[in-house]
């Protein structure tokens, strides 16, 4: 039998984490009888325990959402507006205002000066769109601003949607009629949908899971997230009414900047060893492969670029008396048409570019 002495050499080493055998230190992972498992104990019920055993590719895999044609139109007339709000706010100064950003030619305004002045956040946006095809408002990454690596795009909306359903803005998730105070807030956003021009990061997936959100569409997939979204989705109760929000990946809608993203910053990636993002006056050139570094370079703005231009060109639409259907098949009281969301698209631009400051809480 282990003597206690032995059993304290046991608990030191592991605490070390260095393994003992025959009392000798040996290279190797803690072997402390009894210790815990870093593992959660197996479910007896539940989504987790469905997936105890399956794959990770199971576990990120979502079946593909089915849409009619008309659906399709009206995402990507949300997807045109949002790409053409991040082209209006474009700012690739990351790194300052100094200096030589060699994948920035064409963002150059004069020698070593680019276009953009004072970064505010990185150039990631988000737009939210209720049940009747009004978009509720939009945002853009702060952390600049804020000097945080936590004012992503996408919890800053949330954020501000609850504040706003406080009070009757002309952009109020339920109407001028609805009462100040809502009776109820968990799922005060249950209809809307958030369309951001980058994967949700865990911060992000997170909050719109807690606010009920029913979907998110992004315009650009980011690798760095492990599929976070896809995760929570599909880790959420079946039948319950508090489920994160369904991922939709641009590219099942045909929107084609999403994989001239995915494409544009594999090379990014692959070439800015070489070619540095930013070459300082002094110092040391920047060298990362960050997403949103990338997210400043022309590569990445002339794609936005395309689908702002794709956006100002659609003067018709083909299901332009298209409105949403409750789940019970009913079309939603007082939606707009297919038709109605095109205009209320272009008039939401107009504020969004002049009124609705990035920097600031936006009013009309
Ligand atoms: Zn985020």
């Amino acid at each position: 039998m282990e003597s206690r002495r032995e059993f304290l050499q046991t608990v030191a080493a592991t605490t070390a984490g260095i393994a003992l055998t025959d009392g000798v230190a040996q290279a190797g992972p803690p072997t402390l009888p009894g210790a815990p498992a870093v593992h959660p104990p197996e479910p007896e019920e539940g989504r987790l325990k469905q997936f105890w055993n399956e794959t990770v590719k199971d576990l990120v895999t979502l079946p593909t959402p089915q849409l009619t044609p008309a659906e399709v139109e009206r995402h990507l007339i949300y997807c045109g507006l949002l790409s053409s709000l991040v082209v209006h706010y474009w700012n690739g100064n990351k790194r300052g205002k100094d200096g030589e950003y060699p994948w920035r030619p064409k963002q150059q305004v004069s020698n070593k000066q680019y276009q953009g002045g004072d970064y505010l956040g990185h150039n990631i946006a988000c737009l939210a769109v209720d049940a009747e095809g009004e978009v509720i408002d939009f945002d853009f990454n702060h952390n600049e601003v804020f000097s945080s690596s936590v004012e992503h795009a996408e919890s800053r909306l949330i954020r501000r949607i609850f504040s706003l359903t406080q009070i009757n803005n002309g952009w109020a998730t339920k109407g001028i009629m609805a009462p100040a105070a809502p009776t109820t807030y968990s799922n005060l956003l249950s209809d809307v949908t958030v369309y951001t021009s980058l994967e949700s990061c865990s911060q992000c997936s997170g909050i719109m899971a807690l606010g009920s959100v029913k979907e998110v569409v992004y315009l650009h997939r980011d690798p760095g997230q492990n599929s976070i979204g896809n995760i929570l989705r599909q880790l959420s109760p079946e039948k319950s009414s508090f489920k994160a929000p369904l991922p939709i990946p641009a590219d099942v809608l045909g929107f084609n900047a999403f994989t001239e993203l995915g494409t544009a910053y594999e090379r990014f990636a692959k070439e800015v060893g070489k070619t540095p993002f930013f070459k300082p006056t002094v110092g040391k050139p920047d060298t990362s492969n960050s997403i949103t570094s990338f997210l400043c370079t022309d590569l990445a703005l002339d794609i936005f670029k395309q689908a702002k231009q794709d956006f100002d060109n659609l003067q018709t639409v083909k299901y332009a008396d298209h409105v949403p259907s409750t789940d019970d098949g009913k079309p939603v009281p007082n939606a707009l048409t297919n038709q109605r969301v095109l205009e209320h698209a272009r008039a939401f631009f107009a504020y969004g570019s002049t009124e609705g400051k990035r920097g600031t809480p936006h009013q009309m």
